[in-house]
């Protein structure tokens, strides 16, 4: 379908877990055959490969290297769990420095048998363990806050607020926050938080995707943006009128998109991207 709208994909990016059934080298290559100008790369998408040459595959086809996604999973009642856990975030950014991407997003974690308070304050410690290295390696730490529902094993962060408090309590220009349409557009603070966020001048990451209604799955059936509820291009309005001038990540875990042609479904993106983003 031909886009009405001005033909600017400057700033779109599409993760590799959007077209998970790709591999990463074929993502990049029809990527950038649509104009797409950036890629999110997932730690799944690197298997086995080595990532410098990744890389620079990526940046040769044209493709900005976004972000990687994603470290976080900080807490647990487990001592030995946490440190395995700073030890993976650690890892998480030196493949960041590799590959060349400039962001590490922050899935914080959460565990259900203690409370979300004790949660947080493990993530906190988390972020300031590995933080030294990523400061020493130059990459950022996006803390993203994830919808509600997901409050018992993925993230006890789940409104901006609570990313903005953590992000200013660090303290680093290093730690900043992703702001997701789909875990975030429900919640009446989000525009002021957003405000927040520009104040800060820590706004990291935007992803976007659309609320399916009704929701068929809590993980796996996010929509095309349009397809559901979520005001999009407000909420893109916001973030840049805070001054956020980065991509526009579109992140989509879908059980029906992933089992159509992934062609058909990049076509789709891109004018989805148009019309609704
Ligand atoms: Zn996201």
């Amino acid at each position: 379908m031909e886009a009405k709208a001005p033909a600017d994909l400057s700033k779109l990016c599409i993760h590799t877990i959007t077209t998970k059934p790709w591999p990463i080298e074929t993502s990049a290559e029809k990527f950038a055959a649509a104009g797409v100008k950036g890629i999110t790369v997932w730690r799944d998408a690197l298997q086995g490969r080595d990532l410098a040459k990744t890389g620079q595959l990526l940046r040769s086809a044209g493709l900005s290297v976004v972000s990687l996604c994603r470290g976080g999973f900080f807490p647990s009642t487990s001592k030995s769990k946490r440190e395995a856990a700073i030890n993976d975030n650690k890892k998480a950014i030196e493949e960041a420095a590799e590959l060349g991407a400039p962001l590490v997003v922050l899935v914080c974690g959460a565990e259900p048998s203690q409370s979300l308070d004790e949660s947080r304050a493990q993530i906190r410690a988390g972020i300031e363990a590995v933080l030294p290295l990523a400061e020493k390696l130059k990459v950022r730490l996006g803390i993203e806050p994830l919808h509600p529902m997901y409050a018992d094993t993925r993230s006890a962060i789940n409104t901006l607020k609570q990313a903005n408090d953590m992000a200013v309590a660090i303290g680093s220009m290093w730690v900043g926050v992703a702001v997701d349409v789909y875990h975030l557009w429900w919640d009446p603070a989000l525009k002021e938080e957003i405000e927040r966020c520009g104040r800060n001048k820590h706004l990291f990451a935007f992803h976007i995707c659309d609320w399916s209604v009704p929701t068929s799955d809590l993980l796996n059936d996010r929509g095309l943006m349009g397809e559901g509820c979520i005001p999009v291009r407000q909420i893109r309005t916001w973030v840049e009128t805070a001054g956020f001038r980065g991509f526009n990540e579109v992140e989509i875990f879908s059980n029906k998109w992933w089992n159509g042609d992934q062609q058909t479904f990049l076509n789709k993106i891109i004018s989805a991207y148009y019309t609704h983003s």
